[in-house]
């Protein structure tokens, strides 16, 4: 299968801002960026390109640009590409673009949505299933089931790889 999403890097740099009569500052900037390039010095150029002239305007000059970290990350919209999850048939909620399942502890409703996704999870293979777990206001998906920090579930349609047994999916 062609690959249609464009990589994201966590891209983080340093300089300094001079703006006449006020002491120089050294500014941090970092930010996630998504490039095509095939080699990360070409995405720290791209990057610094995309936001550097917002401190160049006028009478204000950037110096000393040093590149902190470029690093790939994986994201939630690559784990699709990869894993071709199963949208969510059980109730209508467009939560992850329809793929995330909700979760219920038995509450004993027979009615409850929750259960019966919760149900339709468990029933899965194990190496199909992935949670996505919060992090402060952030969310991650990993594989297999989680319970600490839990926020939904997800359901692929292709097994983990090994090589993502361990990886994590930010969602950005
Ligand atoms: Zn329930």
């Amino acid at each position: 299968m062609e690959n249609t999403t464009t990589p994201t890097y966590l891209c983080n740099v340093e300089f300094d801002w001079h703006y006449p009569g006020q002491p120089e500052s050294t500014v941090v900037y970092e930010r996630y960026f998504e490039s095509d390039s095939a080699d990360t010095d070409d995405v720290a150029k791209e990057f610094i390109e995309s936001f550097i002239k917002n401190y160049q305007i006028g009478v204000c000059t950037t110096s000393n640009i040093k590149v902190i970290e470029v690093k790939r990350v994986l994201t939630f919209d690559d784990w699709v590409e990869k894993y071709n999850p199963v949208k969510n048939k059980i109730s209508e909620s467009n939560s992850f673009e329809g793929y995330a399942f909700d979760y219920c502890n038995d509450c004993g409703d027979t009615d409850c949505i929750s259960c019966m996704e919760w149900s339709f999870v468990k029933n899965q293979a194990p190496d199909t299933v992935w949670t996505m777990v919060a992090e402060g206001d952030d969310f991650a998906l990993i594989s297999g089931f989680h319970w600490v920090n839990r926020h939904c579930y997800f359901v692929s349609s292709k097994p983990v790889e090994k090589e993502d047994l361990s990886t994590v999916y930010t969602v950005i």
